[in-house]
């Protein structure tokens, strides 16, 4: 893990703090933790996907999940991709078992 960041620092920040942000990639869950499935998200499970989902960013090159992080190669969530804790509001979830 990168070297901690000095807090709030009273100057501009320097290519090498820039560049341990960059490498420091949060721990999130993986497929198994979630029960990810890539292009299964859809009617079939009353439209809860990513593209719904309170954690999904879309971004100019790739989308992300907030909470999870591919495995297969592929960094990319899809919309029509899906996993049980799909929510609309961070508060219910409905595919995901007690
Ligand atoms: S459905 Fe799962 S993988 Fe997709 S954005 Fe939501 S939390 Fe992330």
């Amino acid at each position: 893990m990168a070297e901690k960041l000095e807090a709030k620092p009273d100057r501009m920040a320097t290519m090498e703090e820039y560049r341990a942000i960059v490498d420091d990639h949060p721990v999130k869950f993986d497929e198994k933790q979630v029960h990810f499935e890539r292009d299964e998200g859809g009617d079939h499970k009353d439209g809860m996907c990513c593209a719904v989902c309170f954690h999904f960013y879309a971004g100019k090159f790739h989308n992300v999940c907030e909470i999870f992080r591919p495995t297969d190669g592929n960094p990319t969530i899809q919309p029509i991709d899906y996993c049980h804790f799909v929510t609309l509001d961070g508060e219910n979830f409905p595919l995901l078992e007690e």
